[in-house]
């Protein structure tokens, strides 16, 4: 079966690294549910319901034409609309967006919420673009888009690329073109005009709570713990912050520049300040705190730890790296991007009991709140930031719980990674098996 992928999908080695991790949980789970593999489910889930490939031309501020390219694919829905955000990346072409929307999944069928899986983005870079290019590039995208979405059919959010300020071009964009004002249509929006509460933070609060449930299973707690953070987007931002207040203390965070070293403790206001608000380097925030140091190129991955959290992009933690870190003495490694750790990475982890959570059930956060906005716009309510905080908190302890229990079942106990894809994929594939082919 693998082979067909490999066939079908040439050159696409992101979209392969995902599957094959699934296939080599799956084993076990088509033994015992021979049903499954006769519906065909699994050559099913490996090629998406529909791929969207399509031209974004956009005027740049010098009146220049531009050309982009884009992609939506609307991976499965047997669990509800295609749900799952865009990227724009230069590194963005149709293998990443496959492989994402492949994750996405299973992550969404781990959050017990009614969402399908999908995933989309461009190859635009949306470093050092004026406002308003980023405005007339997202109309633009938005133009050709609105057709394929609406709140029971397709549902995008933000990824890499895509914060709230993208989200509100596209959402007004959708609403001029079909005079619907459907807040449902895409998640992430600014709290004015039918954003949640807690959005912004939770993929970050989220992975952090993953965490604190793995550690209680072990005996432990994040208290006295230190952590290397990875990235200094929003993920990395708020996994620091929820960390920091559970009594950890996190020495790192890195953009593409570097990394800083801060065995105080980060301070996230000042790195909020440095990455959100000016949208500097993260080498300013060296250059403001006294206790951090800044090193140019290098890995956090060098630094000693009891917990990682890679939170910056796919495959930025290989086979050495994770050499590095055990050889340092970690303990916890769970993934706040998606899929930040390379296939030899997590073997490494495995081979010296280090307890690993994989992204699809880690940084579910991001999107369950995604889901509980769907549910606040579809009731026209809004939920009060603790209210939304408590069941974020409550879905992470419910992936944390699915997960254990399947592996347990499957005689892999504690492996995450083996619990999160059947306990996964038992939901989407009952639903598919139901439904038909
Ligand atoms: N991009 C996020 C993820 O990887 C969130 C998606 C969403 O909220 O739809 O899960």
């Amino acid at each position: 079966m693998y082979d067909t992928v490999l066939h079908r999908n040439p050159g696409e080695s992101e979209f392969h690294q995902a599957v094959l991790e699934v296939f080599y949980s799956l084993g076990a789970v088509a033994d015992r549910h021979p049903d499954l593999v006769e519906s065909g489910v699994i050559e099913r889930l490996c090629e998406p319901e529909r791929q969207i490939i399509f031209r974004v031309p956009w005027t740049d501020d010098h009146g220049k034409a531009q050309i982009n390219r884009a992609f939506r694919v609307e991976y499965n829905s047997a669990l509800g609309p295609y749900k799952g955000g865009l990227r724009f990346h230069p590194t963005v072409y149709l293998g990443i967006v496959k492989f994402l929307g492949f994750e996405q999944i299973f992550k969404n069928a781990l959050t017990g919420m009614p969402i399908g899986g999908g995933k989309g983005g461009s190859d635009f870079d949306p470093k050092g673009k004026s406002d308003v290019e980023i405005m007339r590039f997202c109309q633009s995208f938005m133009t050709e888009m609105y057709r394929h979405l609406g709140e029971h059919t397709d549902v995008p959010a933000g990824d890499v690329g895509v914060g709230s300020r993208e989200v509100g071009f596209l959402f007004g964009q959708y609403k001029r073109i079909t005079n619907r004002f459907e807040a449902g249509v895409l998640t992430g929006k600014g709290l004015d005009y039918g954003g949640s509460m807690v959005r912004t933070e939770a993929t970050g609060f989220g992975l952090v709570y993953f965490v604190r449930e793995m550690l209680a299973a072990a005996g432990k707690s994040f208290d006295g713990k230190r952590v290397i953070v990875s990235g200094s987007g929003n993920v990395a931002i708020h996994a620091a912050l929820k960390a920091q207040e559970l009594g950890a203390t996190v020495i790192s965070a890195s953009d593409s520049g570097g990394f800083v070293h801060d065995p105080a403790g980060i301070d996230i206001g000042l790195l909020k300040d440095v990455k959100l608000e000016r949208g500097a380097r993260i080498s300013e925030y060296a250059a403001e705190r006294s206790s951090a140091t800044f090193h140019h190129g290098g890995s956090v991955w060098s630094l000693e730890a009891d917990i990682a959290l890679p939170c910056a992009t796919q495959n930025e933690l290989d086979h050495d790296a994770a050499a590095d870190l055990v050889q340092n003495g970690i303990s916890v490694v769970a993934e706040g991007a998606n899929m930040p750790c390379t296939p030899d990475a997590i073997k490494v982890f495995g081979e010296n009991d280090v307890l690993f959570g994989p992204g699809k059930a880690a940084n579910a956060g991001g999107v369950a709140t995604s889901a509980l906005e769907m549910q606040q716009n579809a009731s026209r309510d809004s939920w009060s930031f603790g209210q939304t905080d408590a069941r974020l908190d409550e879905i992470m302890s419910g992936i944390h719980t699915a997960c254990a229990e399947a592996a347990e079942e499957y005689d892999a106990p504690g492996d995450y990674v083996a619990g999160a894809n059947i306990a996964g994929f038992l939901r989407v594939a009952r639903a598919m098996s139901a439904q038909g082919v």
